[in-house]
């Protein structure tokens, strides 16, 4: 595949949040990707649950026929938060084996609003593209732009020198859905080291805190 070429999205894994959040923005937008994803024959793939903004999204897109696998640890599922109507729902060990299987079945990664859950599965997607494991996009629907903080704080780690640049664009960010698929679509192909100022114990060789 050249660098140019668009990408090709056949299953698309979502993270958001197992609660509904404060507002009403939130459910439309879980909606609305739902909507683009089917008009886009795009299947989904997600956490199993049938709560929150995660079973919103999970909704649309079974109402409209298109293809949605849940993953969940059992121990979720005793809970009774299980989605029991979806096209498949795979049943695993744990969160750990859950966060794989998900990661294998989809092509890229978009994260809606959340809490602790969805961050983590964000940032440990990134993480796991930063170290070249894969090379599937991350991407975040910025919805009352609910991730201008964590680009901040992403920002501040690349001016701090604890992430390059190139990795810190891992990142895809964009307020509608249809925006966000098409920069994923489009999002270029990284190849870069993982590690800054390797071998500098002081970090006073770094370029913003040098005197020259
Ligand atoms: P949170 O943002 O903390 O609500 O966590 C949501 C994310 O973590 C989702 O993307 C799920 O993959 C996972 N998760 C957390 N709680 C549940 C749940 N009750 N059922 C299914 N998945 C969950």
């Amino acid at each position: 595949m050249s660098e140019n070429e668009e990408r090709v999205i056949r299953r698309c894994c979502v993270f958001s949040g197992s609660s509904p959040g404060g507002r009403p923005e939130y459910r439309a937008a879980a909606s609305a990707l739902g909507e683009v994803l089917l008009e886009e024959g795009i299947g989904l793939v997600y956490g199993g649950a049938s709560v929150g903004l995660m079973g919103v999204t999970a909704d649309v897109v079974l109402a409209g026929g298109g293809e949605v696998i849940g993953v969940i640890p059992e121990v979720l599922r005793a809970h009774g938060v299980a989605h029991e109507g979806l096209s498949e729902l795979r049943i695993v060990d744990s969160m750990h084996a859950r966060k794989h299987e998900m990661a294998e079945l989809a092509d890229t990664f978009v994260a809606l609003p959340g809490g602790l859950g969805t961050f983590e599965e964000l940032l440990e997607v990134l993480t796991w593209a930063q170290l070249g494991d894969h090379a599937k996009p991350c991407a975040a629907l910025d919805v009352c732009g609910y991730f201008q903080k964590l680009a901040g704080l992403l920002d501040q780690a690349v001016s701090e020198r604890f992430l390059k640049p190139v990795h810190r664009d891992l990142l895809i960010m964009a307020s509608e859905p249809r925006a966000l698929l098409a920069a994923i679509r489009n999002a270029p192909r990284v190849n870069a080291g993982k590690w800054l100022d390797r071998g500098s114990q002081s970090g006073l060789s770094a370029p913003h805190l040098s005197s020259k």
